[in-house]
């Protein structure tokens, strides 16, 4: 469904309409392009005393061909603006994010990104610097709030040991792959991660499976994977088998049709992936899912089943007889699509609310125990996506979902699927238990 708003609000007219009566003024936001540079300009990079974070943020950047400079003159754009706040350790030292925000606030182009590197709280060595840099949290959210113009803000909190394990993360936030994330917290753990010999296909060579991939979110999914690289086997029910022919052939991958909520689905689909060519999957994404929505008075037995058993028990079933098989192995990637609705609830959605809460709390109970293995589980959680879902949904709640955020507009299912991709990367390999919003920083469960 078209955003008239949008395109209205876009048009010469609009925008001086726009601008007369403050309406929400949705930008056209910067979205990757393949051969495009990671940035479009210089990053400017600046550090808190005794930071840790800073230069290997610096050589990694370089490596990358970005150019990183310490200060611009006045009236010079940068493309980002990253801070190094790690040397933090007290509330008295936060004065540094002041001094480095207040004179650049200005200085960022449109679409433009604010990434913020911590130490985890939990890893730190103090109460007090713990307290700091959990501080944090609140400037990038407020920061994603007030620029406005596309910008978006992060918080990336990098453990001890994992300085060198930041280059995916970077490709993702500081490119147009993020532009409907914003206001995230994204932690990064310890430990090396191999550098992709493409930056442009760090999925070379892997297998993936997406389920619900015959249109909407799965289809872009699908799409994203294949463009990195991925060999996609695309899943969904036989009634779509026409459209899911239509997205494994687009992605030269392969269709396999399938109910994920049949008693003998997760037997299936493991024989499938042990009978090759490649044994076993790489990355599974658990994509399928339905909405039944009715106030918790009004729904039936049927319509609370349904929900939990496509969104929740059946992700649950693949994953434990996958893993009990051997058929995900070291290296591999779980990510599961929650909603902002499972973090912030929603009227008429007791079902649909309850399975995403379910899919977080998935990933975060699976994520220590996968970790020993090699395995990293973690969960997107899109906001309002333009899809045949959410063009379903009465007017006025569409037109709340679309303005409400930070973009002042809905996401597209692209936006949902660079999320997967970057945690699907090989160079993702210690990001675990995350989950990440793809909502364009939205009001709702803030
Ligand atoms: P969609 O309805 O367009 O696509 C879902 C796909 O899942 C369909 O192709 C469907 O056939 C498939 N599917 C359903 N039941 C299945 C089963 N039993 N076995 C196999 N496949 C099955 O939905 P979408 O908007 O693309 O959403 C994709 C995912 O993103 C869902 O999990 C949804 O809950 C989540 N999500 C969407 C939004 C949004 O704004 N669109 C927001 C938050 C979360």
């Amino acid at each position: 469904m078209a955003d008239r708003y949008a395109n209205f609000a876009n048009s010469g007219l609009g925008r001086t309409v726009v601008k007369r009566l403050g309406l929400p003024d949705p930008p056209r936001l910067r979205r990757h392009q393949p051969g495009d540079p990671l940035v479009s300009g210089p990053v400017l990079l600046g550090a808190a005393p005794g930071g840790r974070l800073g230069e290997p943020i610096r050589k990694t950047l370089g490596a990358a061909g970005v150019e990183v400079t310490d200060q611009t003159p006045d009236g010079v754009r940068v493309s980002a603006l990253v801070f190094d706040a790690s040397g933090i350790t007290d509330s008295t030292g936060l004065r540094a994010l002041y001094d480095f925000f207040h004179p650049y606030a200005r200085s960022l182009e449109v679409s433009g990104r604010v990434l913020v590197l911590g130490t985890p709280p939990e890893a730190t060595t103090s109460p007090a610097e713990a307290t700091a840099q959990r501080s944090l949290e609140g400037l990038t959210r407020s920061i994603g709030k007030e620029f406005g113009r596309g910008a978006t803000a992060q918080l990336v909190y990098v453990a001890p040991g994992g300085e060198q394990a930041t280059e995916s993360t970077l490709r993702f936030l500081l490119s147009g792959r993020s532009a409907y994330v914003s206001g995230q917290v994204v932690r990064i753990g310890a430990g090396d991660v191999p550098t992709p010999a493409d930056g442009d296909r760090p999925l070379d060579g892997r297998l993936a499976l997406v389920t619900g991939a015959a249109r909407g979110i799965g289809a872009a999914i699908a799409r994203v994977l294949a463009r990195d690289g991925a060999d996609v086997i695309a899943l969904d029910v036989p009634a779509a088998g026409d459209a899911l022919a239509g997205v494994a052939n687009e992605t030269r991958g392969r269709a396999l049709q399938l109910d994920l909520t049949a008693a003998d689905a997760p037997e299936r689909l493991a024989g499938y992936l042990a009978a090759g060519p490649h044994t076993g999957v790489d990355i599974v994404v658990h994509n399928a899912g339905i909405t039944r929505d009715k106030t918790i008075a009004r729904m039936s037995a049927d319509q609370w089943d349904a929900v939990i058993g496509v969104n929740l028990t059946a992700p649950e079933r693949v994953d434990e007889l996958l893993l009990e098989r051997g058929l995900i192995g070291s290296g591999g990637r779980i990510v599961g699509v929650a909603s902002i609705a499972g973090i912030a609830g929603n009227r008429g959605q007791t079902n649909y609310a309850t399975s995403k809460a379910g899919v977080i709390g998935m990933v975060q109970s699976y994520a220590p125990v996968l970790l020993p293995r090699g395995i990293t589980i973690n969960a997107v959680a899109p906001g309002f996506i333009e899809t045949a879902m959410t063009a379903t949904m009465p007017i006025g709640l569409r037109e709340a979902g679309r303005r409400l955020n930070s973009m002042s507009q809905g996401g597209l299912p692209v936006d949902v699927a660079e999320t997967i991709a970057w945690l699907a990367s090989p160079g993702s390999a210690t990001i675990t238990g995350n989950v990440i919003r793809v909502c364009g920083q939205s009001l709702l469960g803030a």
